[in-house]
């Protein structure tokens, strides 16, 4: 395959490349670019193109030319083949390929026609092994997004419906830098932490201005609005809350749970979930997730991807991010 890259050597001018694509011409970057001045066949590795380099420059580091690299691949002066991901094992010994999911990382395994190597044969090429690799968005990183999408469109008041509330609610309102936060509590816990734009907003902003509920169930409210200004004001450790899994409709009440247990600052992605439900399932329990920041589902991502899609809105997830990194 032809490289399509960098042009033939003979037409190659480091400085006028690096000027295409906006970057600033420096000694360092046009000793890299200099380096592949050989055969459009070759593959450099790094170290390889540091010792090159380093003769024209001699102090080149090479912390600089791995992040010379790295940024030239992205701009498609130069590719970048192979994994610098490590070896991973399996028990499948035997010959087959995979599919690699570059949003989860995870491989699976696929069978695929065999590669056509009798060219090479003939050309005295003896070829022992073939390496065919597919990439791309999982079943269930797709599944995921999905679920998370529409559950999160749903929660939202012009959008979804008002969910069935329990019985015998207490209910409260917290102001928050993010807006007025709503509060639900039967005797046996939390049931609603919502947002403003939230589709059960209304509805709870109602039974607060009635003052409704035993003393239990205002208990509750009492320890969420503690853990909300704590959790508001950056300290470490809020206090618990105790919620009322059984009062609870949503599609996955054992994802939540899995939720609950991530700690401050922390991600985990879905598909580590300890929880029995599919992806779409997942996905559709975080987003319309009815005890936002005390189940908090801002903290799970799509493997590598902080996806926007949150029961709160997109701003309100950056928001929560943010304020969990100071
Ligand atoms: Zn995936
Ligand atoms: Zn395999």
């Amino acid at each position: 395959m032809m490289p399509s890259g960098l042009p033939p050597s003979e037409e190659r001018d480091p400085g006028a490349l690096l000027r295409d694509r906006g970057l600033r011409v420096t000694p360092q970057r046009r000793a890299i670019l200099g380096a592949f001045t050989g055969a459009a066949t070759e593959h450099l590795s790094a170290d390889e193109v540091h010792a090159r380099a380093s003769a024209v420059v001699p102090e080149i580091s090479r912390g600089t030319v791995y992040a010379a690299l790295a940024e030239l691949a992205e701009l498609g002066l130069l590719a970048a083949v192979g994994s610098p991901e490590p070896v991973r094992y399996e028990t499948n010994a035997t010959e087959h390929q995979h599919f690699r999911c570059r949003i989860c990382l995870r491989l699976y395994d696929v069978e695929l026609p065999a590669v056509r190597t009798d060219r090479l044969a003939t050309l005295g090429f003896q070829v022992e092994r073939t390496t065919v690799s597919v990439e791309g968005v999982c079943a269930d990183c797709v599944q995921y997004d999905a679920g998370l999408e529409a559950g999160a469109r749903d929660a939202v008041a012009d959008a979804g419906s008002p969910t069935d509330l329990p019985g015998g609610l207490a209910c409260g309102i917290v102001e928050s830098p993010v807006g007025d936060v709503l509060l639900g509590a039967t005797a046996a816990g939390l049931v609603r932490v919502v947002f403003e734009d939230h589709v059960d907003a209304g509805a709870l902003r109602a039974l607060a201005a009635r003052r409704r509920g035993g003393q239990a169930a205002r208990a509750h409210v009492a320890d969420a609005t503690a853990f909300l200004a704590a959790y508001f004001s950056g300290e470490a450790t809020p206090p618990a809350c105790t919620v009322d899994w059984a009062g609870l409709e949503n599609v996955s009440v054992s994802t939540l749970r899995a939720v609950q247990a991530i700690r401050p600052g922390l991600d985990r992605s879905y598909e580590t979930l300890r929880t029995d439900a599919g992806a779409h399932d997942r996905g559709l329990a975080v987003g319309t997730n009815p005890l936002a920041l005390v189940v908090p589902c801002h903290r799970v991502t799509r493997g590598r991807e902080i996806p926007g899609a949150y029961v709160g809105g997109p701003e309100r997830k950056r928001w929560l991010r943010q304020h969990e990194q100071r």
